[in-house]
């Protein structure tokens, strides 16, 4: 056993306001890669600018044409062990929230409430319009480009679409922000999983719970620039190391007592 497992479970054991904070590390397991490690996004494609999307029909219609690539890997996805620890632990009356920096949607589907989740980078599952706000699938949506759509406009108001994701240089959407760092403040514990912990404003989370006092513990397969103030930081594939911490955590909670003895 990882000494390291054994160490976060006694520290999610003694914990009772966890908030995790994740990345694309925690869904790699559910077959959507990740930015940063080799094979991932950046391998493939530059960044789309939100500037660029407003201005140029061309950065739209390549948002759309690749789409037809990157949705349906996130929408045929399913949760992942990892997932289902983090659930575990809101059964187990200890998780306050999930801030996650994924537009994936598992946190919700792996059976979270879904108030407790606070999404900062948006979701990929929506399209919404930019001129009228009208909300629309991105299955949907998609299905138009398939059909021959390169740009595809609002039904209502033949305005321009965009994906509810964030984009680079959008900007995040402010309740969830908002949200989250009042939830980092609030927590005993941050557990960081599956994050570089390098792309801000996000990364500023983790930090803000430090700064109130709670613990941090990260679970990730390559180094990041909190690991030395860390109080455990344990090295590897959340979808192994959690649901094992997560068990072991339940074993020390004591159970408990009706008060009668
Ligand atoms: P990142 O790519 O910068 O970092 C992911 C981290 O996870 C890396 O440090 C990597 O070593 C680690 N990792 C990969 N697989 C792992 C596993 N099985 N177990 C444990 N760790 C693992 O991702 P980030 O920190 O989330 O930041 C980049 C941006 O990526 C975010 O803004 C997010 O919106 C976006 N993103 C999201 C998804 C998604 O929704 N699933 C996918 C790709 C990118």
């Amino acid at each position: 056993m990882d000494t390291g497992v054994r160490q976060l479970a006694e520290l999610i054991a003694a914990s009772e306001q966890i908030v995790a904070f994740t990345g694309a590390g925690v869904s790699t397991e559910s077959g959507i890669p990740d930015f940063r490690s080799p094979g991932g996004v950046w391998d493939r494609y530059g960044p789309i600018n939100y500037q660029d999307f407003l201005r140029d029909p061309e950065s739209r219609r390549e948002t759309w044409r690749r789409g037809l690539h990157t949705y349906p890997v996130v929408a045929a996805a399913r949760p992942n062990p990892a997932h289902a620890a983090l659930v575990e632990l809101e059964r187990l009356g200890k998780l306050r929230a999930v801030v996650t920096q994924n537009i994936d949607g598992l946190h919700q589907a792996a059976g979270h409430d879904p108030e407790r989740v606070v999404e900062l980078h948006g979701n990929a599952h929506g399209v919404r319009c930019l001129e009228c706000s009208a909300n629309f699938s991105r299955a949907d949506v998609q299905r138009r480009v398939l059909e021959g759509e390169d740009e595809p406009a609002c039904s209502a108001c033949r305005g321009v679409l965009k994906p509810t994701s964030v984009s680079f240089g959008e900007p995040m959407p402010l309740e969830a922000v908002r949200r989250a760092e009042r939830e980092a403040r609030a927590s005993d514990l941050c557990l960081v999983v599956g994050s570089s912990l390098v792309v801000f404003p996000a990364a500023y989370i983790p930090r803000y719970a430090i700064e109130a006092g709670a613990e941090l513990a990260i679970v990730n397969a390559t180094e990041t620039p909190l690991d030395d103030v860390a109080a455990v930081v344990v090295r590897g594939r959340a979808g192994e190391l959690l649901p094992e911490a997560v068990a072991l955590a339940r074993g020390l909670i004591r159970p408990l007592t009706n008060g009668s003895g």
